[in-house]
């Protein structure tokens, strides 16, 4: 994969430096992505379906320093070769390219945020070892016992990943958690039962990255629209309601992991009480 250098993006909230970065697009099924909404109501929306009716999804992630740490919010596919569950290939994007092109290197991390695990928001968490370090050769790539935390000074905060456990640097975490005084990870369950979204406030101003409560910025404007990914679909409308209430009240800046790169943006009303997203 070419590195990326030309996809970074970067907000302030506060005192804070927001990067968002990417490890690639990916196309998935428009049907699948709305759920039970039906065709002729999202077809008008989506602008770009392909000839396999499939939308376009980012994989944004964010990075940022707070109290002299530095913290990486999602880890997007990787490079471990199990695809087969996108419905295409990623067009681009590596994020450890685009975390280079930032002038920093994996052992700068300190922290990784996975909102949740499935496989497209922590692919980066490992990696395999190097062929020197008794890594194996290309094509045995399922051998769990030969990967590697891919960020080797972070402190993980995810669900359940195996080779970060066995290393000691899982951290499982239930309900609100400050991960620094200016970072707080808060449940936002739907699309998992436990899906987690990350509050990032600085001198009065805050972000909200909302992970995976939507794919496409009309499930944000519109409760009701929920993907057939969200296992909890009625806790899903529950949870986007509220955070979406909460970013229009606070103008905070919100960041979405599929929506096209960068997936930054503010919540708006319409005179006529509708939410409506303003891209950034
Ligand atoms: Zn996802």
């Amino acid at each position: 994969m070419p590195p990326v250098t030309d996809t970074r993006d970067k907000y302030r909230v506060g005192s804070l430096e927001l990067v968002v970065l990417s490890d690639g697009t990916f196309r998935l099924d428009a049907g699948a992505v709305f759920g039970v909404v039906p065709r002729p109501m999202w077809e008008p929306v989506v602008d770009d379906l392909d000839d396999h009716h499939r939308t376009s999804l980012g994989l944004n992630c964010l990075l940022l320093q707070s109290d002299g740490k530095t913290v990486l919010i999602e880890t997007g596919v990787g490079d471990k070769g199990r695809k087969s569950w996108l419905a295409s290939p990623l067009e681009q994007g590596n994020l450890l390219s685009d975390l280079a092109a930032h002038g920093l290197r994996t052992e700068d991390v300190d922290i990784v945020i996975n909102t949740h695990l499935h496989a497209d928001h922590c692919g980066w968490n490992t990696r395999y070892l190097p062929a020197e370090q008794g890594g194996l050769a290309a094509g045995h790539e399922s051998d769990d016992k030969r990967l590697m935390p891919t960020f080797p000074r972070a402190r993980y905060l995810a669900e359940n990943v195996t080779p970060l456990e066995e290393s000691g640097r899982l951290e499982l975490v239930e309900g609100e958690t400050r991960v620094t005084s200016e970072v707080v990870i808060i449940p936002s369950p739907g699309h998992t039962e436990h899906h987690a979204s990350v509050v990032i406030t600085s001198g009065g101003a805050a972000a909200l990255y909302v992970g995976d409560i939507a794919q496409h910025r009309v499930q944000l404007e519109r409760t009701a629209w929920v993907s057939a990914f969200d296992v909890l679909p009625l806790v899903s409308l529950e949870t986007k309601r509220r955070l979406m209430e909460r970013a229009v009240q606070e103008n905070a800046l919100v960041i979405s992991v599929h929506l096209p790169f960068p997936g930054a943006g503010r919540m708006t009303m319409t005179p006529e009480g509708r939410r409506r997203w303003q891209p950034l």
